[in-house]
């Protein structure tokens, strides 16, 4: 089906684009009770900047970039993105990985000159049995600020820890202001880590969050929710957003997101600001009173 464009006017004067599938999304839309919102790139930008870093085991800054960016290259999450950037600011020479694995909701592997890399969430690396507890402190702290942090391994050895700051959306407050006042429930489903999770969500007055999610687990939150008879509104930017999108009633993806977020959603919100959901359920109201 070709997506109805449906424009709708912002209030500086400037236009935000809610692309609507069909009659019935907007239908949909206007009648969910409870709005799952996945973080990295839905509540916040999704364009992470790295701003801490340390060094393990006879590493320095420079080594646990330059092995963090050769694993990194070959990746399409946000995190990639902020690893990239910093290797490229502190000009550091990035070699090729060999055997590069991504792996959902957890890292990356890989091989450079022989050593055997791992990079992604402390339970990432706990799976594959490395020690991390060197690193536990500061994680700790920085992911209380809110920060995502990944750590990297060299040859089964703790090398490094990364973090990244990414800045909720200017127009997130608003938007979920707007939507509790419409009566929805909202809960965060993230793959992040529970206290990056839990203080994200404690600065937008959010209080339902379900961390270390996996693309299936996002999923199953959503069956479960609507077997207890919610209809459930779903928003996501990520490739592994897309079975969420899914399990809805109503997937919304941002229209920043990956391709396959939105072939998976029933609206697109283009311009990625979440007041568009508030704007298509005000203008589902008004069409469906035309209509009856
Ligand atoms: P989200 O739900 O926030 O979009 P993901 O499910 O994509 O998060 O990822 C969950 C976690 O897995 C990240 O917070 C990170 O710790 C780890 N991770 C996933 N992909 C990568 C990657 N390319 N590099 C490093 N860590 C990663
Ligand atoms: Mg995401």
């Amino acid at each position: 089906a070709t997506p109805m464009s449906i424009m709708v006017a912002t209030g500086r004067g400037a236009q935000a684009g809610v692309l609507v599938r069909d009659a019935e999304a907007l239908e949909r839309l206007a009648g969910a009770d409870l709005l799952v919102l996945d973080k990295t790139g839905t509540l916040t930008e999704g364009r992470p900047r790295l701003t801490d870093l340390a060094a393990f085991d006879g590493h320095d800054r420079a080594a646990v970039l330059r092995l963090a960016a050769a694993l990194e290259r070959g990746s399409e999450h946000p995190l990639a993105e902020a690893v990239m950037a910093a290797a490229e600011a502190d000009g550091v020479s990035v070699p090729e990985a060999e055997g590069f694995a991504a792996v959902t909701g957890k890292g990356v592997e890989g091989t450079v000159a022989g050593a055997r890399l791992a990079l992604g969430s402390a339970g990432f690396l706990a799976e594959l049995g490395i020690a991390t507890e060197a690193a536990a402190e500061r994680q700790a702290a920085l992911e209380a600020e809110g920060r995502t942090v990944v750590l990297l391994a060299a040859d089964g050895r703790l090398a490094g820890l990364i973090a990244v700051s990414d800045p909720v959306r200017e127009t997130t407050p608003e938007a979920l202001a707007g939507l509790r006042a419409a009566g929805l429930r909202i809960v965060m489903a993230t793959g992040d880590s529970p206290r990056t999770a839990a203080a994200v969500a404690r600065g937008l007055g959010i209080e339902e969050v379900h961390a270390g999610q996996s693309p299936a687990d996002k999923a199953a939150l959503i069956a479960r929710f609507r077997a207890e008879g919610h209809r459930v509104a779903m928003a996501g930017d990520g490739v592994n957003d897309a079975p969420a999108l899914a399990a809805a009633d109503i997937g919304i993806a941002l229209g920043s997101g990956a391709d396959v977020a939105v072939e998976s959603a029933h609206v697109t919100l283009a311009s990625g600001d979440l007041r568009g959901i508030l704007r298509a359920r005000r203008l589902a109201a008004a069409t469906l009173r035309n209509i009856r």
